[in-house]
């Protein structure tokens, strides 16, 4: 009963909201009308709101941006809500809990959206188009999405990835999968090609819960890189500007300045991040914030799981049931690790970090 970690997104959602009532929040909900979950269920966003909807100082806490990343993100909200850090005191913040952002990801345990968009690359304007070209991407597309999953086709997979490599570097294959693409609907890391209903929504709670809002601060909760069970932050404020420096103070310099997470490479150039979509929706605001990573394995054994998710939406083999299946089941274990000792050390940085940045915002 007290392990934050829920078994489903429908048992996630139903906690989340039972919390966020008995904790006194103000409540909506966004139903996405053009899907559904795994078991049939509606598709909800939910958000529960602390705080004078005036207040000029805001925290804004989103989980689920990749659908089975909300195992860890929904607990970490579950673990504030519990803490009662609002009721306890008055504290001058709108505080802001976006609950599964990529509902139709979270039940269906994928990380892309309904439409098979990576909702972390999505936030970009649109109507100049995509940011730039990838075709470092494309060329490496078949050597990371086969068809077929055979011991044939991967192998072919892998040659093609070893020759790309020893071509480009290892930077260059991180950045090329990690940095966002436009062109391949059925790829890894697709930007889409308008924003999704997940997207919109996001614009129009903010707009709605966050009308006043001067200085924010905000944490977009996500796992698979970094050390196992230990977080790890990509903070996209500008290096040494003023809201970095705001971030190192609220959570430790160690810990924003990090290289970390890549297996010595560089960061990708990331483009359309949330980070970005939430910056420009509160324009004249200062944001300060990070996307925070709860390692669960190697970087590589991570990204074949991301891999497995893509073939069991997109991959041929109709006839193998059990192996998507399986696959499933693996993608659930990659991003949430069933193993106590991970849970554990995921719900008490999680309370730490959130405390920090709402102590953070309060002295802002
Ligand atoms: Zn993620």
């Amino acid at each position: 009963m007290n392990d934050p970690f829920s078994d489903s997104y429908a048992t996630a959602r139903t906690r989340f909201t039972a919390e966020a009532a008995r904790s006194g929040a103000s409540m909506r909900r966004y139903v996405n009308p053009d899907a559904r979950g795994v078991d049939g269920e509606a598709l909800v966003i939910d958000t529960a709101s602390f705080g004078s909807i005036d207040a000029a100082r805001g925290l804004l806490i989103v989980s689920g941006t990749h659908g089975p990343e909300g195992y860890a993100g929904s607990a970490a909200q579950l673990v504030l809500l519990r803490s009662q850090a609002f009721s306890a005191r008055d504290t001058g913040i709108r505080v802001v809990l976006v609950h599964a952002l990529n509902p139709y990801g979270f039940s269906h345990t994928t990380r892309s959206t309904e439409n098979n968009v990576d909702l972390n690359r999505n936030f970009i304007d649109f109507s100049t188009g995509p940011p730039r070209a990838n075709p470092a991407y494309a060329a490496l597309h078949p050597a990371i999405c086969p068809e077929d999953w055979s011991d044939a086709s991967l192998a072919d997979a892998a040659a093609l990835q070893r020759r790309w490599i020893e071509q480009h570097g290892f930077d260059a294959w991180i950045g090329a999968i990690n940095a966002g693409q436009y062109e391949i609907p059925t790829g890894f890391g697709y930007g889409g090609g308008a924003p999704e209903w997940s997207n919109r929504t996001l614009k129009k709670i903010v707009a709605r819960e966050l009308p006043a809002v001067e200085k924010l601060g905000f944490v977009d909760w996500h796992t698979g890189l970094g050390d196992y069970g230990a977080p790890l932050f990509l903070c996209f404020n500008e290096r040494g500007g003023a809201e970095w420096e705001q971030a190192c103070r609220w959570w430790g310099r160690e810990r924003i300045e990090t290289f970390g997470g890549f297996d010595g490479a560089a960061r990708p150039a990331y483009s359309g991040l949330v980070f970005h979509g939430v910056q420009a929706m509160v324009a004249s605001a200062r944001v300060t914030g990070a996307v925070i990573e709860f390692g669960t394995g190697p970087i590589e054994e991570i990204f074949d799981w991301h891999r497995r998710d893509r073939w069991i939406r997109f991959g041929v083999s109709p006839d193998d049931e059990g192996l998507r299946a399986r696959f499933r089941a693996g993608v659930k274990d990659a991003m949430c690790p069933p193993d106590p000792a991970w849970r554990s050390s995921v719900a008490y940085h999680a309370e730490e970090i959130q405390a920090a940045a709402l102590d953070g915002v309060a002295r802002w």
